[in-house]
């Protein structure tokens, strides 16, 4: 089934809040197998509102209004789906009576334009919101469906869920099924990785491959349609193996929201490793991201940033000799900082970072170079060079600095 999202809203169409409504209701409804292939934002502007939602609901089987059901004038969307629609708004009289109940017992005075958050459309069916005044609408006629949903995401959000989903899984039923899996990859690049499983994924017939750009991950996702689920995962599982076979020392996990991070935290802890770094460039933007991990804890003691050189020299005990004849931004630094930040904590395994965040130059050396020193005991020190490029900007100059680390503990 194909479907429609007319999401309104003048600030919206101005770029001044960005669109978050659509795309997560467009993922959603993927995984019924429903498309929203076409996708509008238009203004709270009533006779725009009306033609636009007369054209979809002519020429599609569900179509969606977002937006716009507060009480104030600039809400016109019901009045607008009301008129395209040619069918007249009632005040559904228990979430009138509700409504009420709720300004008194806030002692807030009510307006009299509150009544509109009360409206429905005739002959349509409300749809409970559990977070805000407003009532959704689930209108159906001729085997068109229209829903009309309020704007703010926090209210949005569950009631797609809530109420849009449940309603729409029964209508779809077993018609559609899809089932997907997320393999996740780090150190290639999304075409040379794609380029690299084309030849396995080719004649895998009945999955589809997908692939997608996460800041510390390359994902592919296998989506399998129309098969029981059983026979799915087979499919799956076939896929994943010769997939992953074919990018090992890439391939770190399965699941959309698998973190490298975590895995990295998962895999020091089982080996009864404790971990501390050394941050420069950073700024302790690597040991945010291990504590971002639930769990942090059970691997992560604390550790340094040392930005100027003075701090690595006091704080770490760098040698000074180090700096002098290698510089800052060395393979020599980057293995003591490495060495002396596991040394002080009595832990098993440290980082270093030092680099050129940008952008400007730093000892001639260009922004976006950067060492990265990882130091375990009884092993030797080994260390990193990444030529970020200056064109990626300081941040992400940064965060491909932690994502280096992480990649260089992942075993
Ligand atoms: P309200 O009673 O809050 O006015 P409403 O249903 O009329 O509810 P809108 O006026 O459309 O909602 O939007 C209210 C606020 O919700 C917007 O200012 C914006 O912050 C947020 N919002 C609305 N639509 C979207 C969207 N599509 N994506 C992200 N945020 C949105
Ligand atoms: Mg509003």
């Amino acid at each position: 089934m194909d479907a429609e999202i007319i999401s309104v809203g003048t600030e919206i169409v101005l770029g001044q809040i960005v669109n978050t409504n659509a795309p997560f209701l467009a993922r959603q409804l993927g995984t019924l197998g429903i498309t929203a292939d076409r996708q509008l934002a238009i203004p709270d502007r009533q006779e725009l509102m009306v033609a636009s939602i007369r054209t979809a609901w002519q020429r599609s089987p569900l179509v969606f209004v977002c937006g716009g059901l507060g009480p104030t004038a600039d809400d016109v969307t019901l009045a607008a789906v009301a008129q395209a629609l040619g069918v007249k708004l009632t005040v559904d009289s228990d979430h009138w009576r509700w409504i009420q109940g709720t300004f008194a017992q806030r002692h807030q005075p009510m307006m009299p334009e509150n009544i509109q958050q009360a409206k429905c459309l005739t002959g349509g069916e409300p749809l409970a919101n559990s977070v805000g005044l407003a009532l959704g609408s689930w209108y159906e006629h001729d085997g068109h469906r229209l829903v009309v949903l309020p704007g703010p995401p926090r209210e949005f959000v569950p009631m797609v869920t809530g109420e849009v989903m449940p309603r729409l899984a029964k209508i779809v039923g077993q018609r559609v099924q899809i089932t997907s899996r997320t393999l996740n990859f780090f150190g290639r690049s999304e075409s040379q990785l794609m380029d690299e499983i084309a030849d396995v994924t080719a004649d895998l017939s009945g999955v589809m491959i997908t692939s997608y750009v996460q800041p510390d991950a390359i994902q592919v996702r296998m989506t399998v349609r129309n098969q029981p689920r059983a026979a799915a995962n087979h499919l799956l599982d076939t896929a994943q193996a010769r997939i992953v076979k074919e990018e090992a020392p890439y391939f770190f996990g399965v699941g959309d929201d698998c973190r490298l991070a975590a895995v990295v935290v998962d895999q020091l802890r089982d080996r009864g490793w404790r971990l501390t770094a050394a941050e420069s460039l950073t700024g302790g933007m690597f040991q945010s991201t291990i504590c971002s991990v639930p769990g942090a804890s059970n691997v992560f003691d604390g550790g340094f940033v040392t930005y100027a050189a003075r701090a690595k020299e006091e704080l770490l005990g760098i040698d000074h000799q180090v700096i002098a004849e290698h510089g800052v931004v060395s393979a020599q630094t980057a293995a003591q900082m490495a060495e002396r930040s596991r040394q002080r904590l009595g832990v098993q395994v440290g980082l270093g970072f030092t680099g050129v965040a940008g952008p400007d130059s730093l000892e001639g050396q260009p922004a976006g170079t950067v060492w990265v020193g990882l130091a375990i005991s009884g092993q030797p020190t080994t260390t990193r060079l990444l030529h970020l490029g200056a064109y990626r900007g300081r941040q992400a100059v940064r965060q491909w600095s932690v994502q280096a680390g992480l990649q260089m503990l992942y075993r």
